[in-house]
């Protein structure tokens, strides 16, 4: 293989572009904004900077938080200092970091959009607003909103969440989550180097619905709007169908990040997906066992094996979380009490925010050891309810 092209360079196509050039192949990435405030929490998890300590130790502005409180409204509020801190920047900071360190790696970067792809011969021709330009092999890292028809993901209106949010001048030190009555979602202020991210995300509620909620959180707070930039963008939440469906990968081409659809339905967490799946599908061009025409199905197997069978179990579980009811309280306020009062639920949620903790293996660990107590019975019970044995999804 000659050249790789890689269509976008958020953090999915520049880890991508930095591991291949850095592995001596050819790679030119192109991205029509290059390093931008993407709408984002930009939260990044500790599974995240544990496997990619790069993301920790550099000389970018970012934060460290160390302490969060999740609400739920008529539930009050449980406070939680995190043994494993958020890592938060902003994503311009860390949009030119990655970008960065694909160019010293030795990527090719062209600002530029890509308006079309071809087939020609083995490869591909690419038609850019500078022109045109060939490669061997695409790596499809154009985000939510990918505009190539014929690559990556497809998703359908109940594949994306919308959200909004505003970047708010100010300070914090700790992370709030608000969960909200019969809202398929939540509410997040991040705090960032210089300002906040308060944002808020969902499905089945139209955008200027969730707006107007979240304004009213925003006034509830006293967090003013005064200087405020507003943001609003998609973000893939597919349901749990549509993972078996989901088209990451062809003859020719890998989608990664977003435009493969590998977010956390739950969280909406998508950086390490996006980080992690252009590593991935480094691995697999760079593996020479397998042969072009195999390179779409030993990407599958890769992400089957890393995670996707967890984002899909979560798709399930996601509509129970945040709507599901438990004995006249609904599954967020119940969640918020079990956090003010159970110790093990707590190490639980420091290892969901951790991001270590599979979605898959959550009802075995919660149900093993429990200890008798009126409160463990009644958490027992709980859990059935929310989280179905596993091999009733997963065949
Ligand atoms: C409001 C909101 C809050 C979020 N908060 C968090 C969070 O706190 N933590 C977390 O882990 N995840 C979060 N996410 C998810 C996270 O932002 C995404 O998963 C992540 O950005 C995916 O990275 P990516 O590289 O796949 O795509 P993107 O970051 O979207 O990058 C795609 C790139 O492709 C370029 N592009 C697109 N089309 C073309 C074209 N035709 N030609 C050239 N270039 C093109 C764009 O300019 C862009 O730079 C959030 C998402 C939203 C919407």
């Amino acid at each position: 293989m000659k050249t790789v092209a890689v269509l976008g360079g958020g953090p999915a196509g520049a880890s991508a572009a930095e591991r291949l050039a850095r592995a001596g192949l050819n790679t030119i990435l192109f991205d029509e904004k290059l390093a931008w405030e993407k709408p984002c929490g930009g939260g990044i998890t500790y599974k995240a900077y544990d496997q990619y300590p790069y993301l920790l130790n550099n000389d970018t502005p970012k934060k460290l938080i160390h302490e969060t409180v999740v609400n739920a409204t008529g539930a009050g509020e449980a406070k939680m200092t995190l043994t494993q801190p958020l890592l938060i920047y902003s994503r311009f900071d860390l949009n030119r970091m990655l970008l960065e360190r694909a160019e010293r790696a030795g990527a090719a970067i062209e600002q530029t959009r890509v308006l079309g792809i071809e087939r020609q011969n083995e490869g591909w021709r690419l038609r850019t607003r500078n022109g045109t330009a060939e490669a061997d092999f695409l790596i499809v890292a154009t985000g939510a909103r990918n505009p190539l028809r014929e690559v990556g993901t497809q998703l359908s209106a109940g594949d994306t969440m919308s959200t909004a949010g505003y970047f708010v001048p100010g300070a914090r030190e700790r992370i709030d989550i608000q969960f909200l009555p019969n809202f398929e979602g939540y509410i997040w202020v991040f705090p960032r180097c210089g300002h906040l991210s308060v944002g808020i995300g969902g499905k089945g509620e139209p955008a200027h619905a969730m707006r107007a909620r979240l304004e009213a959180y925003m006034d509830q707070q006293g967090i003013s709007r005064k200087d405020a930039v507003f943001y609003s963008h998609a973000l893939p939440s597919l349901e749990t169908r549509s993972w078996s469906r989901n088209r990451v990968s062809g003859r020719g081409w890998l989608a990664v990040g977003d435009a493969g659809g590998l977010v956390d339905p739950i969280t909406g967490e998508g950086l390490y997906y996006a980080i992690r799946s252009g590593d991935l599908a480094s691995q697999v061009l760079l593996n020479d066992v397998h042969d072009l025409a195999d390179k779409a199905l030993a990407y599958r197997d890769a992400l089957a094996r890393e995670f996707a069978h967890d984002l899909e179990f979560a798709a399930m579980l996601a509509r129970r979380v945040f709507v599901g009811r438990f004995v006249f309280r609904s599954v967020p306020q119940r969640m918020v009490q079990f956090m003010q009062r159970s110790p093990r639920f707590r190490d639980l949620m420091q290892d969901l925010f951790a991001g270590t903790q599979p979605y898959l293996s959550l009802r075995a660990r919660l149900m093993k050891g429990l200890n008798g107590t009126l409160q463990e019975v009644f958490m027992q019970f709980f859990l059935e309810r929310v989280i179905p044995g596993q091999s009733r999804v997963i065949p």
